[in-house]
């Protein structure tokens, strides 16, 4: 380790559908450490401009958004598959953040640098309490650069999609294979600004791995960094 990297942070980035949140929860689950997905803060803060009639490409808007939203990120307060509990100004928005009007309008609130500047200070001052497994974009390249363990997570569009729809389809909202490939497809285009492979990343394919393997490659590769 040298000296100016956060002990016991890791990072997981890739595109969406990728497969980061799967895999980021098991592995926090087996070190014990916070899982966090910094998507769901650029998410919270679209969701809350939609509701508050805030145009999201409009940047100084977005950014004094930015700056006064409270997002509070909670273990799950119910039991009905999630995650993790999303609080906006105090409202429980965790499933509302996963509909179609915030992914289509998600990448275009997180563009602008302003935004950026807000959501990755709270991101790092998370990271840099340690014990974390932190998931997004440009986690491993600008939020956290000094983490122990970078993950670049990557998966073909056709499966990125199908995963979309199974979680879809999971919560019984219908879901349409090619629409929301072409979602996918669009949402990758406009996040290739932000998405960053870190040059000491360890690259992985889902398409060749299910996550359990993963996770025990990564641990593998973890004791390794620590001997
Ligand atoms: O990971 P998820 O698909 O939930 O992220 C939603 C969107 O938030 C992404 O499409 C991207 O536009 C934005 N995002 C980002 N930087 C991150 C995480 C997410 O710009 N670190």
């Amino acid at each position: 380790m040298n000296a100016t990297s956060i002990p016991n942070t890791i990072t997981i980035d890739g595109p969406a559908g990728a497969g980061k949140s799967t895999l980021g929860e098991m592995l926090a689950q087996r070190l014990g450490y916070l899982y966090f997905d910094t998507g769901v803060m650029y998410r919270a803060l679209t969701w809350a401009a939609l509701q508050r009639q805030i145009d999201p490409a409009d940047a100084t808007a977005m950014a004094a958004l930015a700056h006064d939203l409270t997002i509070d990120i909670l273990p799950p307060t119910v039991t009905d598959g999630r995650q993790y509990t999303v609080l906006v100004d105090g409202a429980d928005v965790t499933w509302d953040l996963r509909s179609a009007a915030v992914d289509h309008a998600v990448s275009v609130a997180a563009k602008h640098p302003a935004v950026r500047t807000v959501m990755r200070a709270r991101q790092r001052a998370i990271g840099q309490r340690g014990q974390v497994v932190m998931v997004g974009r440009d986690i491993g390249t600008i939020v956290l650069p000094e983490a122990r363990m970078k993950i670049y997570l990557e998966a073909s569009l056709g499966a990125r999609a199908a995963r979309r729809v199974a979680e879809l389809q999971a919560r019984g909202v219908p879901a349409d294979v090619a629409a929301i490939a072409a979602d996918v497809a669009r949402r990758d285009a406009l996040d290739q600004h932000v998405m960053g492979r870190a040059p000491d990343a360890l690259v992985m394919n889902n398409d060749e791995l299910p996550p359990e393997q993963e996770v025990e490659l990564i641990l593998q590769r973890l004791a390794e960094v620590r001997e």
